[in-house]
């Protein structure tokens, strides 16, 4: 029994600090993952977030500060922690004539049980299960590096920038498996530069900038904590109001792109009913309206001043 069974803590980071000779890579933070949760390390490149995550799997070892995983010591006690994590390898990590029957085989004989094969039909990989890793797609190496992640069930799974590279179709697939995998009650880490996938998978997202937590919180506590402009933009007949000078509440911006007239506001209700009544007044006739919520994204490059944009 480990000490996560009588708490709904699975991983705990107090105080956490990595430095790269003089060079501080990650530098005190302080964070925890519930049971069950999906958590998201979002942050540009160099933030931290990989360094945070080899340090938790037991791959690194920290300079200082507490990390447990599932109530065990990440640093002292990987033999243990290796039991209870998946991690899904980078390509990097394995060898190029390997195939994925191979690689579960010795996966699974690494953890003494037997080789979870139907989890490559599930994956989508049953026709390619005597294909050499190396002539894989790109979108077929990451579904093996899935499978051979969640093969002995682990109770956290580590997930590092997990569908980089990959069309939409193969990011969304993906994506449902590992909401499954949270469905099923596994604890998710993952780390992305992937604004969209953060959003959309991540119960809790922390915001790492030069080794700093600046931020952390659901996505849509995040975002509607940020300066929480709406941006609506409106389309009409004759377009009045492109060139209007009525006066519309709560705007905080005005811009126009193509026909459009956008309106950026603090409040929406108040700006859309003052639109509204513009447009009429004005013997217009509204064509379109559109209302756009602040994305996580937005928030981000507000957060980390990173104007030129992610990644
Ligand atoms: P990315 O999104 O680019 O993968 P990251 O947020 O995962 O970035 P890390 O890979 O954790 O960031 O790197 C954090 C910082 O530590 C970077 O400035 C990086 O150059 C530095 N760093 C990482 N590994 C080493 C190493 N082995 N030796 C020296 N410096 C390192």
């Amino acid at each position: 029994m480990t000490d996560d069974d009588s708490t709904e803590t699975m991983i705990t980071v107090r105080g956490f600090t990595k430095r790269y000779g003089g060079f501080t890579a990650v530098d005190g933070i302080t964070f925890e993952v519930a049971r069950g949760e999906m958590f998201g390390l979002l942050g540009p490149n160099g933030a931290g977030k990989t360094t945070t995550l080899e340090c938790l799997e037991g791959i690194r070892t920290p300079d200082s500060g507490m990390l447990r995983v599932a109530g065990i010591d990440a640093v002292h006690d990987r033999r243990r922690l290796r039991a209870v994590i998946g991690v899904q390898l980078q390509a990097s990590g394995m060898p190029e004539n390997i195939t994925p029957d191979e690689a579960m085989k010795i996966f699974c004989a690494y953890h003494r049980m037997p080789p979870r094969y139907d989890l490559l039909e599930r994956l989508g990989l049953g026709e390619k299960r005597r294909t050499q890793f190396h002539e894989l797609s790109t979108g077929q190496q990451r579904r093996l590096a899935l499978a051979l992640a969640i093969a002995h069930a682990p109770r956290v799974l580590f997930l590092d920038e997990p569908t980089a590279g990959l069309d939409v179709q193969t990011r969304a697939e993906l994506h449902e498996m590992i909401r499954e995998l949270k469905v099923a009650g596994t604890t998710v880490i993952l780390a992305t530069h992937d604004m969209a996938e953060a959003e959309v998978l991540a119960d809790r997202v922390a915001i790492l900038l030069n080794g700093c937590i600046v931020a952390v919180d659901t996505p849509i506590a995040l975002t509607a904590a940020g300066a929480g402009l709406t941006k609506i933009s409106v389309h009409t007949a004759a377009g009045s109001l492109l060139t209007g000078t009525a006066a519309i509440p709560d705007v905080a911006q005005r811009a126009t792109k193509d026909d459009y007239a956008i309106f950026y506001s603090r409040n929406i209700g108040r700006t859309v009913s003052a639109l509204i009544e513009a447009v009429n007044a004005g013997n217009d006739t509204l064509i379109d309206l559109r209302v756009e919520r602040p994305s996580l994204e937005d928030r981000f490059l507000e957060l980390t001043g990173n104007k030129r944009g992610l990644g």
